[in-house]
């Protein structure tokens, strides 16, 4: 359809004559975009027959509309429903201007209005003919007039869809939140599972079973475990697969599922299972050739994956990871098992805190003074020196400048105090006289040995009355600043 018209007609009954006048018509080119037919005739129409009344001053006793659309006529008769925002706008606007029972249907070969629009055939316009004398059934009293009952009128169409949304929620028997471990969990559900048996052999008169769980019954409470699992998540998948068709074949999944790639199959106890291509070794376990599927983010996977971690001694990641694989097939495992094992194992990844460095005492910040008059003193040793055919052990007295770190060395035959005291007299003699020396209390020299160590209390009380004078004073300090320490250290592994 190229174009719409309408067009309008006075019918008057004069003495019983009736005589029937073209008053207006009008066409229009459909406009370029795509329109359907019904459209395009809702749009003609109603603000015609508004215009005629208003403009013409003769009284008009009854307003006829026909249009040969039985689709607009069922919108216009079901204003009740929802259509699109288009139609409904012009529905209203008709209704606003004519009412509903004022439209009709007219055959489409009996509408004049066409001839304004179907420009093949030719317009026929001599006086006589339809488009100026109106439509032959017009001049024909109304009861031939043509009419097609109301309900007919009916029509779906541009009607607006609503959604509705379904939604519903499979809740597991079991509240696995409540489990904190795969044991306690494989083991309580072994129990119902009994328990449910034990209804059943109740019920035929059957002997019932009692003691610990048997492997057969761990094995079914695991089954039913992971079927339960699945189901919660993969429901289309499992309600697919356990489907079978006209050919006796379970239907295949559709490609946008989530398992398709998998190739998954339900074992005999409806447990969904991947189909490797290893399906054939007779070497590996059931298991392992068709490993069982499991939710990312599931309690359940949880809880195997701690359980693993736990049985492996919070061992390395990986062991648990290949153990994991041996069984199940989880999609990204390694990220799973990251964020599981996280949970358990938090002792392994705290960090030591370093203990915040104290001030520098006043003797190490020294400025403008010779080297060593501040001093620290430490021995380390012994040390096996050659004398003559015999080995002795040497000491060595570790003289550190506090302020610029230099360092002077002194040979000490024994941990006796006047050994000390004529080291530390050479030193003087070689270096001047500190006005302070430092020295600990012998209590940790760390690769000392016992022996320096014992002697070194008694060596502190001489010494220091000896060399604390005027000028030089003896200070004992119960820890070092990190001073001559690592010193000592470091020449002894040179
Ligand atoms: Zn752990």
């Amino acid at each position: 359809m190229a174009a719409f018209a309408c067009v309008a007609y006075l019918r008057a009954e004069v003495a019983g004559q009736i005589q029937c006048a073209l008053v207006t018509g009008k066409a229009k080119v459909a406009p370029l975009k795509l329109m359907s037919v019904p459209r395009l005739e809702l749009q003609a129409g109603a603000r015609l027959v508004e215009s005629i009344c208003s403009t013409h001053t003769l009284p008009i006793t009854k307003r006829f509309i026909w249009t040969d659309s039985k689709t607009v006529l069922g919108w216009i008769n079901s204003d009740q429903r929802r259509y699109r925002q288009f139609v409904a706008f012009r529905i209203g606007e008709i209704l606003e201007k004519t009412k509903a029972n004022e439209w009709h249907w007219v055959p489409s070969d009996s509408n004049a209005s066409d001839d304004a629009t179907k420009w093949k055939r030719g317009p026929n316009l001599c006086p006589e003919g339809r488009w100026f004398g109106g439509p032959d059934f017009l001049h024909l009293s109304e009861e031939y007039w043509p009419s097609i009952p109301e309900e007919k009128y009916d029509t779906t169409e541009e009607q607006q869809s609503s959604m509705v949304m379904h939604h519903y929620i499979i809740d597991s028997v079991f509240d696995w939140e409540r489990f904190s471990n795969w044991n306690r969990l494989s083991r309580t559900v072994g129990f119902v599972v009994r328990y449910l048996g034990n209804l059943r052999a109740i019920a035929r008169r059957l002997p019932t079973t009692k003691g610990p769980l048997s492997q057969e019954e761990l094995a079914k409470a695991e089954a039913w475990i992971f079927h339960s699992t699945q189901k919660e998540i993969f429901a289309k998948e499992v309600t697919m697969l356990s489907t079978v068709d006209t050919t006796g074949k379970s239907v295949r999944l559709n490609s946008d599922s989530k398992l398709f790639k998998l190739s998954p199959f339900l074992d005999n106890n409806g447990v969904l299972r991947v189909e490797t291509r290893i399906s054939l070794a007779a070497f590996a376990s059931y298991d392992t050739r068709n490993p069982i599927i499991l939710p990312r983010y599931h309690r359940v996977t949880k809880l195997i994956i701690l359980w693993y971690h736990q049985k492996l001694l919070h061992g390395n990641m990986e062991t648990v990871i290949s153990e994991l694989r041996q069984r199940f097939h989880v999609s990204n495992l390694r990220t799973v098992v990251r964020g599981a094992v996280k949970e358990c194992c938090r002792v392994s990844k705290a960090v030591p805190s370093v203990p915040r460095m104290s001030t520098l005492p006043a003797a190490r910040l020294g400025a403008f003074f010779r080297p060593f008059t501040f001093v620290g003193l430490d021995y380390f040793g012994p040390m096996t020196v050659r004398v003559g055919r015999s080995n002795v052990k040497r000491w060595v007295a570790l003289f550190t400048c506090l302020s610029i770190r230099a360092v002077h060395l002194e040979v000490v035959h024994s941990l006796s105090t006047e050994s000390c005291k004529m080291a530390v007299r050479r030193f003087v003699a070689r270096r001047g006289s500190p006005s302070e020396i430092y020295s600990d209390n012998a209590t940790n020299f760390l690769d000392a040995s016992n022996e320096l160590r014992n002697e070194f209390r008694s060596i502190n009380g001489n010494i220091a009355e000896t060399f604390t004078n005027s000028n030089t004073k003896w200070l004992f300090i119960p820890r070092p600043p990190h001073t001559w320490e690592a010193l000592g250290r470091e020449w002894c592994e040179a």
